[in-house]
């Protein structure tokens, strides 16, 4: 299996070659040449398999450059029950016949990000490792995706992190989650500023080739190929668990940003997993539901993003869209590129009308969006009907859920993160705070560990060099 751009303009590539990278050097993403069928032979193996030897034989599709022996231990070490809290590591909870919640979100960080960044933890000592090199992770994070990172290679050898935060503007529990790491190659910078300008500075120090080559600058963030592909397994897990037969239709409902988790589900279903209706649910930056309604994408600018209470799905652009565009428009790298550079020049593009529209309806999505009062709303219904309390990302997947099930067709809401993390809404909505997890407990009571700097490249980088030159 190899790698090649959305944008044309990169060789095939195995699939070690393209972990440790961002983006392609075209400035496209990378996607495999082709998907892997899974027929209806291979579906009825996988049925009976437990999580493990299921992610293993779905990663080795995707991945043939880890000797078998390797993959099985690197997928054994990451998907345990100790990490993910029972040896389902996914389970599926039924509110009532046909509708069904995956919970995502019982690993270290109480969010679904850990199922793919727990994996790319150990593929990146792994590969470290083998080719004798260290990484030093930079990244910007305005909650969930810097602590999953960081919980994702704390203690790993051969890598650091650096993790920009906006200090003082994290929610309690997030912060104590991060600042409360002790391990060695683990460093939090908090930035006196916004999220925003955490991002413009790791961009410019990766805009800085020297500095990035000299000093070996990585990232995790949400476009790395390997955790899209970890995210596939728990679509095929989620099938089996709520179907009996491989003849059965599923449908899946998901909370979106960057169009990561749903674009695995994409993925699922092109490799011939039965999934009837691909659900995408956004909060009030609506970007794909616009894109879904009417054919026209796009983007907004900083000042149009909207701060919500589903924070982790406030986005401006879906990062990993460009994939399943990619697939729309016939694998057509050429035809990606002049729809990118039409964004370029006038800011949006628009498929109506198109028959690459049509190839949209085929592709089984449908969307819907989901405010604030729907959140509390929804977050209430859903606690007072099945007794069981979602946090604010979920309720919106759940919301839209409800307004596209098919009678006769089970519906799977994704839990993307557990109502803990979010204790000031889950008040508004209920007027008490959500349970923690025992092991949680006293996060806010436990020793921190960061550093404040202010919002200035320079100084960043300073930071960097002494931390990483001592060795
Ligand atoms: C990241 C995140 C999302 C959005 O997932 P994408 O893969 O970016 O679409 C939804 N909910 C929670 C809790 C998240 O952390």
């Amino acid at each position: 299996m190899r790698y090649v751009s959305t944008r044309g303009g990169m060789a095939p590539l195995p699939f070690c070659d393209i972990l440790l990278e961002g983006l392609a050097p075209d400035g496209g993403l990378t996607v495999p040449e082709s998907y892997p069928p899974v027929d209806r032979a291979t579906l009825a193996t996988w049925r009976g398999l437990g999580y493990r030897e299921l992610a293993f034989e779905v990663l080795s599709r995707f991945i043939d450059d880890i000797p078998a022996g390797d993959l099985r231990g690197i997928v054994e070490r990451t998907y345990t029950a100790r990490a993910f809290g029972s040896e389902a590591i996914t389970p599926l909870r039924t509110f009532e016949p046909g509708l069904h919640l995956l919970q995502l979100s019982n690993g270290p960080t109480l969010a679904f990000k850990d199922v793919a960044m727990q994996l790319l933890g150990n593929l990146f000592e792994y590969e470290l490792g083998r080719r004798g090199e260290t990484l030093n992770i930079l990244g910007a994070t305005s909650g969930d995706t810097g602590s999953a990172a960081e919980y994702a290679v704390r203690g790993k050898r051969g890598v650091r992190i650096f993790m920009l935060s906006p200090y003082g503007k994290m929610s309690a529990f997030q912060t104590a989650q991060m600042y409360s790491l002790a391990d060695a190659n683990v460093f939090n910078l908090a930035v006196r500023g916004v999220f925003d300008e955490c991002q413009d500075i790791v961009k410019e120090v990766s805009a800085d080739l020297d500095f990035k080559a000299r000093y070996r600058i990585g990232t995790v963030n949400s476009i790395n190929w390997a955790r899209l592909v970890a995210q596939v397994v728990y679509y095929f897990r989620g099938y089996f668990a709520a179907t009996r037969s491989n003849e059965e239709q599923v449908s899946f409902a998901v909370p979106s940003g960057n169009f990561g988790n749903i674009c695995a589900g994409h993925v699922a279903r092109s490799m011939g997993l039965p999934i009837r209706r691909l659900v995408l649910a956004t909060n009030e930056n609506d970007v794909l539901d616009e894109f879904f309604r009417t054919g026209v994408y796009r983007p907004r600018s900083g000042a149009e993003v909207h701060q919500t209470s589903s924070p982790s799905m406030d986005i401006s652009r879906a990062s990993n869209f460009e994939r399943y565009v990619y697939d729309v428009v016939g694998r057509d790298a050429g035809r990606v590129r002049e729809l990118w550079r039409r964004m370029g020049a006038e800011g949006q593009f628009d498929l109506a009308g198109t028959p690459e529209f049509d190839r949209v309806r085929a592709s089984g999505f449908v969307s819907g969006s989901s405010a604030h009062a729907d959140r509390l709303r929804t977050i209430r219904e859903v606690y007072e009907r099945y007794g069981y309390l979602v946090d604010t990302h979920t309720a919106d997947g759940i919301k839209v859920a409800l307004e596209h099930r098919e009678p006769g067709v089970p519906m799977v809401c994704l839990e993307t993160a557990l109502a803990a993390k979010f204790e000031d809404t889950i008040r508004e909505a209920l007027g008490r705070a959500p349970e923690r997890p025992p092991a949680y407990a006293d996060l806010e009571s436990r020793p921190r560990r960061f550093e404040v700097l202010d919002a200035d490249t320079a100084a960043v980088k300073r930071f960097i060099a002494e931390h990483v030159q001592g060795g």
